[in-house]
């Protein structure tokens, strides 16, 4: 049997990385995505790792080539999840992680019905952004921008598996973890009673 594609989504702010990281850490028997991007690699960050940074044009010949999964376009920059190495962990029944924003997720719902998208939120608008300030990373034009944005995102949370809050970062692990493995108990309860012998 297949493995299980998890979605990990929800507004830029809400902590989908650190929570993602710790997610990783916690629970070996998952395999993270890596995305394409066309944004510029930050101070910290690693090729690979982080992201595969491509240039706009060889992004848009991996859509052309059907290499991409899903893809789109976030504050003027592609980001995009390539398809080959989801495909083959996923054939080989281990599970997939996916740490993408609200179009991209909504996109892998359509492709693969089946499956289980989370969406992360934040405690309030006024926490978004002072986290998205606090950390630093974009500009102060860019965190208008996506707040802007969050608010459509958050007006696709009811298109989701399920939503779990971001109040607190130790309960908000605890509540993922706790919903993957009952998304995968789910699973071994269907696949037994497929394969029992009567
Ligand atoms: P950042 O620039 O902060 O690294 O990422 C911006 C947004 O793009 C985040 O919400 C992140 O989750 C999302 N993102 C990262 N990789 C992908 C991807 O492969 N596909 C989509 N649709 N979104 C992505």
């Amino acid at each position: 049997m297949k493995g299980i594609l998890f979605v990990l989504s929800g507004p830029s702010g809400t902590g989908k990385g650190t929570v993602c990281k710790e997610l990783l850490n916690r629970e070996k028997d998952l395999f993270l995505s890596v995305s394409a991007t066309t944004r510029e690699c930050r101070e910290g960050e690693v090729e690979g790792e982080t992201y595969y940074y491509v240039l706009r044009d060889e992004f848009e010949r991996m859509i052309e080539n059907g290499q991409m999964l899903e893809y789109a376009i976030y504050n003027g920059n592609y980001y995009g999840t390539p398809k080959k190495a989801v495909e083959d962990i996923l054939n080989k029944g281990r599970d997939v992680l996916l740490e993408i924003e609200p179009q991209g997720a909504l996109r892998v719902k359509q492709l693969f019905p089946e499956a289980v998208l989370i969406f992360l939120v934040p405690p309030s608008m006024a926490e978004l952004k002072n986290r998205l300030l606090t950390r630093g990373r974009e500009s102060e034009e860019e965190i208008l921008d996506r707040i802007a944005t969050a608010k459509w995102e958050l007006e696709q949370a009811d298109k989701y598996t399920t939503i779990i809050g971001n109040d607190d970062f130790d309960k908000c692990v605890t509540d993922v973890i706790n919903y993957l493995n009952a998304k995968r108990e789910e699973k071994q309860i269907i696949t037994n009673l497929i394969n029992e012998e009567i």
